[in-house]
């Protein structure tokens, strides 16, 4: 976990003052630090027969697609609104840093499917909530959340249930 804190950059300001972004870039372009990240935040899903894993965009895309190779499951994005080409459900929610909204194809997820969300941080919870509330629109059961980072002074993991939370790293 060290090295792998060593290479998670701390980008003070950005995208607005105030806000400490954390670039996950330096650890993506290592190719033994990504696959370390991919195995630990599939791990505690293996055997819980997940057969969709939501990515939410962008980060959890670059996350969440090679977790649902690990799990032998699915890959469903969920985007940011007017990206999507087919019929969507939508959801609005209000972030650390604004408001926004997020999307997916309404034929994305099957009633009673069995669906992990992925993202690479949780910070207050809305966004992670806002997939929550599409996958329940569709009927989908969610088994879990697996994030890179959980930023725990945000309190976001109460606002998911904080028995369904998993994260490689908590500050
Ligand atoms: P929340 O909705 O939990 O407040 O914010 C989480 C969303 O914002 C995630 O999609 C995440 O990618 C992004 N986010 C918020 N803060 C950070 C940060 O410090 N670093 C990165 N990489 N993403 C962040």
């Amino acid at each position: 976990v060290s090295d792998l804190q060593a290479v998670l950059r701390d980008v003070p300001d950005f995208p607005k003052p105030g806000i400490v972004f954390k670039d996950i870039t330096p650890m993506l372009a290592d190719p033994r630090l990504f696959g370390r990240v991919v195995n630990a935040m599939a791990a505690p899903f293996r055997g819980q027969h997940i057969s969709k894993v939501v990515g939410v965009e962008s980060r959890g895309f670059l996350l969440g697609a090679p977790i649902a190779l690990a799990l032998e499951a699915g890959f469903v994005p969920a985007r940011k609104p007017g990206k999507l080409p087919y019929k969507r459900i939508v959801e609005r929610y209000s972030l650390e840093y604004g408001a926004d909204g997020v999307e997916m194809h309404e034929d994305a997820i099957l009633k009673d499917e069995r669906v992990l969300v992925v993202d690479d941080v949780l910070a207050t919870g809305g966004t992670a909530d806002a997939t929550a509330r599409l996958i329940g629109q569709l009927g989908g059961h969610i088994v879990g959340y697996s994030f890179l980072i959980t930023l725990d002074f945000l309190d976001g993991a109460k606002r998911l249930g904080p028995d369904k939370v998993t994260s490689v790293i908590r500050y």
